[in-house]
């Protein structure tokens, strides 16, 4: 059973020019793309896809991260594509809890600059690409 999930190269991916490096592991590992987009987020968008951090004390400055420059947006579809993802993007915090190996662990090194976006359910999934790509339909 294959599944779908958001993918998001954020401002600091796409301003170290790393589109092609994520994009290369996410094919490497038998993944497919099924649609791509470099985007410029707008607060609206960001406050709704972060719309569960609202309140947290990053929230302000996590909002404005997202909204500083071109993001790189994709639907990624194959088996557990969402569970494959989170994966190869690491834990969240690059060095304490991303694995060497994973994007974030091999690339980053803030909490805040990690790199890459990856849903974390099925349900996530499904809202995040309504936001990020209505067209695609359900
Ligand atoms: P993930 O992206 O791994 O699902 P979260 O959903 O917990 O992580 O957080 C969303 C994003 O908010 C993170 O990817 C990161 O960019 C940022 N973030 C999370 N925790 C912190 C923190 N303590 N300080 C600053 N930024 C954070
Ligand atoms: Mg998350």
């Amino acid at each position: 059973m294959s599944e779908r999930t958001l993918v998001l190269v954020k401002p600091d991916g796409v301003e170290r020019g790393l589109v092609g490096e994520v994009i290369s592991r996410i094919e490497r590992k038998g993944l497919k793309l099924v649609a791509l987009e470099l985007k410029n987020v707008d607060r609206q968008l960001a406050e709704q896809h972060y719309a569960e951090h609202d309140g947290k004390p990053f929230f302000e400055s996590l909002i404005e991260f997202i909204t500083g420059g071109p993001v790189v947006a994709a639907c990624v579809e194959g088996p557990k594509a969402i569970a494959a993802f989170r994966q190869l993007a690491g834990g969240t915090d690059p060095v304490e809890k991303a694995a060497p190996g994973s994007i974030r662990g091999d690339f980053g090194l803030e909490v805040q600059y990690n790199l890459v976006h990856g849903s974390d359910s099925p349900e996530s999934a499904a809202r995040e690409l309504k936001l990020w790509f209505p067209e695609l339909g359900a």
